[in-house]
């Protein structure tokens, strides 16, 4: 069983030709709401790569939330853990022009209530293979879930994504963080990913950068190396590329891969998404990633 602590937005995104300035109201030509925030899009990647999943995080007491665990449910992700507190549900606020430049604003909600892993959640995480972390939800609470995995000998799977300052014990307890390039780069400062890989592997055991139509990089301190391309092909949305990568490299781990061929299993999955419109929707079936292997 995979273990995913994170957050559920819900996304409201608006279509427009140009976004509004301060004081002005424009019509847009469309609209629509997507289930999303890292940790339950990471939970569906994983439940339809394959694995058991559980997920621990916090919707609120509106309809947004009714509809995020539905759909978490409807992909066969275990929601006992998914707390409904008082108050709005998380939401990703998201108006996209005609250019497809986007301004977003994050309201984080009832992820912003969630302090730390309750003793249900210690427990499913315990019995895990690998918990799988983000940042959208409050620092002190990943920090908490992490540790508790370790104290476990559970692996931790850290997407630093928001990229900010890493503290200490939380890097103490992760067994492998994947940035994307633009991540890695912010965190370690380093001039290219590269250079932020060595400095990653300094304090972590296992990296993986991804790079978008570019690939991964991968490195261990055990001085393995790897380079994985990306497969050809033709991106229409890479809207949740790089969680369905964590989620389907997180199930071929659990299964026992050895890096390189988890990682080729994870990029043949985040391929499969590309090409295809949405989030949680995009996501291939263990069907689809299999039939794609051969
Ligand atoms: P997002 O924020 O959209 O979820 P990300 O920036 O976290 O994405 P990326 O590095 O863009 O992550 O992509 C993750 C992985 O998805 C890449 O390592 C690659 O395997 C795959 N991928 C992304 N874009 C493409 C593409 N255009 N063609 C094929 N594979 C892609």
């Amino acid at each position: 069983m995979i273990s995913v602590f994170g957050s559920a937005n819900m996304d409201l995104v608006a279509y427009v030709a140009q976004a509004p300035k301060r004081g002005e109201t424009v019509t847009g030509h469309g609209f629509r709401t997507v289930p999303g925030g890292k940790g339950a899009n990471q939970a569906v990647a994983a439940a339809r790569a394959g694995a058991p999943v559980a997920f621990l995080g916090a919707v609120g007491d509106d309809g947004f939330g009714a509809e995020m665990r539905a759909t978490l449910s409807a992909a066969g992700v275990d929601v006992r853990g998914l707390r409904e507190v008082p108050g709005p549900s998380g939401i990703a606020h998201i108006v996209v022009d005609d250019e497809g430049g986007n301004s977003i604003i994050v309201v984080p909600g009832a992820n912003g209530a969630v302090t730390g892993p309750s003793e249900d959640d210690v427990r499913t995480i315990a019995a895990s293979q690998a918990l799988l972390l983000q940042l959208e939800l409050p620092l002190e609470a990943v920090v908490a879930a992490a540790r508790a995995a370790r104290a476990s000998g559970v692996q931790v799977v850290l997407t630093p994504a928001p990229a900010q300052p890493l503290p200490a014990e939380l890097l103490d307890a992760v067994t492998l963080i994947v940035p994307n390039e633009h991540e890695a780069v912010a965190i370690t400062a380093a001039p290219d990913p590269d250079s932020a890989l060595d400095v990653l592997l300094e304090r972590v055991e296992e990296v993986v950068i991804t790079l978008g139509s570019e690939g991964a990089l991968y490195g261990s301190r055990s001085g393995e190396r790897l380079r994985v391309p990306a497969l050809p092909v033709r991106a229409v949305d890479t809207t949740a590329a790089g969680d369905t990568f964590v989620g389907a490299l997180a199930v071929a781990r659990a299964e026992g891969l050895p890096p390189a061929e988890a990682l080729r299993f994870a990029s043949v999955a985040a391929a499969l998404s590309v090409q295809r419109e949405g989030a949680s929707t995009s996501m291939p079936t263990r069907a689809e990633i299999d039939a794609a292997l051969l």
